[in-house]
């Protein structure tokens, strides 16, 4: 008797106020709620969380939930629905705190329990769940921590198993969620909690074939030059620049051309047909850039865009996935840059000071990130995302999510650029 499509949609009408469930949402319900161990890998933003609060309101038992952060758990806490009761257990609780919660647990006023790796260790949680409790469904949040590659990260998550889990919870079915994997971490982790291949339900946005990198700028307009004029930009037939403003559009492709790069600018403010010419001189391989704010784009049927460039961070997240999803439609390698500027950098940076952050561990990443160009300092990294993410707004939350892949170990490499200072490449998957 499990819930049938159409009331699925009317319960997250009811209490998400959604009219409709985005790609790959109702396909990942239907399985847990079927009792099918899951994978799930939808981009950071899609709805993963929705996943599971849904079942959690349908299914008999308690839904818990494994998450590698701290301030991830207390994040997914506070955006349950005020009609989810949730709870918490984790290292940094009182006694006190975490003995409430698993009289809470016992009581079974808790529908969703967050907890960390480690708790599978603790005699006193076990010995609840041992009992009379019982386990609809286990969640692992940020999936790929489990595998090989962020072994040094959390060490801990490489102790979640199937067989664990199943002896400890008593639970059959699993949902691994995460927004980043390589194939290889992909059967990694589906191994290790058993579950089938079949049960994969993957809708990415962004591409294998894009290469993400980001870069600090104090310059922007210099270092833009240089990045164009330098491999593998100067490469590239087709680039899309994005920026904010309208008259920063129109600066770039000026300058552009006055370095022989043959560029137009493309936004709202220019007319209508001004526009289109733009479009199909750059379809037609005509010009070689797009200089363009966020009205650039949406339609644009060009397969071989090698580069897109970011000017200054999108306003979102998803503006930004969207945006780079525009390169390489051909599958070919194609280069996606970010350009942040100092003082984003360093208002970050002042962040992590303020909040009290160990500040010999900051030093000694910023160190690693800006001298030998290797990167290991996931923890430091996790540092700067459990004190300060409360503060960051949308825009920020780009940059967060590029530290939090290089927290979560994502980083194929960090080096240095001659003249840029940091350069790290994102490598989503292989
Ligand atoms: P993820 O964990 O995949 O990164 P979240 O679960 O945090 O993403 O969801 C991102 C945002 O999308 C949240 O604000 C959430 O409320 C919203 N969202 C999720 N599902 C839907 C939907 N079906 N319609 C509209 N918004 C949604
Ligand atoms: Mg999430």
């Amino acid at each position: 008797n499990e819930p049938s499509d159409e009331n699925l949609v009317r319960l997250l009408k009811v209490v998400y106020g959604y009219n409709s469930f985005r790609d790959g949402q109702l396909e990942a319900i239907r399985m847990v709620l079927a009792g099918e161990s899951t994978m799930l890998v939808l981009p950071t933003g899609a709805g993963k969380s929705l996943c599971y609060q849904l079942p959690a309101m349908v299914l008999p038992g308690i839904t818990v939930v494994v998450s590698p952060l701290v301030a991830l758990m207390i994040d997914q806490l506070r955006h349950l629905p005020p009609m989810i009761r949730g709870g918490l257990l984790c290292s940094s609780q009182t006694a006190d705190e975490v003995s409430e919660t698993l009289r809470q647990l016992q009581e079974g006023t808790i529908r969703v329990l967050f907890v960390s790796p480690e708790r599978f260790l603790n005699a006193e949680f076990l010995s609840v769940f041992s009992t009379n409790l019982s386990t609809s469904l286990v969640v692992v949040d940020e999936a790929h921590c489990i595998s090989e590659w962020s072994h040094n990260f959390r060490p801990s998550y490489t102790r979640l198993r199937a067989s664990m889990l199943r002896a400890r919870l008593n639970v059959g079915c699993i949902l691994a969620m995460t927004a980043t994997a390589t194939t290889t971490t992909l059967h990694s982790v589906m191994s290790a909690l058993a579950i089938p291949q079949t049960n994969l339900i993957q809708k990415a946005q962004l591409r294998d074939n894009l290469q993400l990198s980001v870069s600090l700028s104090g310059n922007r307009m210099k270092d833009l030059l240089m990045l164009i004029k330098s491999s593998p930009f100067k490469e590239v037939q087709s680039i899309i620049i994005y920026c904010k403003f309208q008259y920063e559009t129109d600066q770039i492709s000026r300058c552009l051309c006055d370095n022989n790069i043959s560029a137009k600018s493309y936004h709202s403010g220019i007319p209508a047909k001004d526009r289109s010419r733009t479009q199909e001189l750059f379809c037609s391989n005509k010009i070689r850039v797009v200089v363009a704010t966020v009205a650039f784009g949406m339609g644009l049927d060009k397969q071989d865009v090698g580069a897109v460039i970011h000017y200054r961070l999108p306003e979102s997240l998803e503006e930004y996935v969207q945006e780079i999803g525009r390169a390489g439609r051909d599958g070919r390698l194609s280069h996606c840059h970010l350009l942040f500027d100092d003082d984003t950098y360093f208002k970050l940076r002042s962040l992590m000071h303020s909040e009290g952050v160990d500040e010999f561990a900051v030093n000694k990443f910023l160190t690693e990130v800006f001298s030998n160009g290797k990167n290991s300092q996931g923890k430091v990294c996790s540092l700067v995302k459990e004190s300060a993410s409360r503060k960051f707004d949308m825009k920020e939350e780009v940059m967060l999510t590029l530290l939090t892949h290089l927290e979560l170990g994502e980083v194929q490499y960090l080096c240095l650029h001659p003249q840029m200072n940091v350069t790290c490449t994102l490598n989503f998957h292989n």
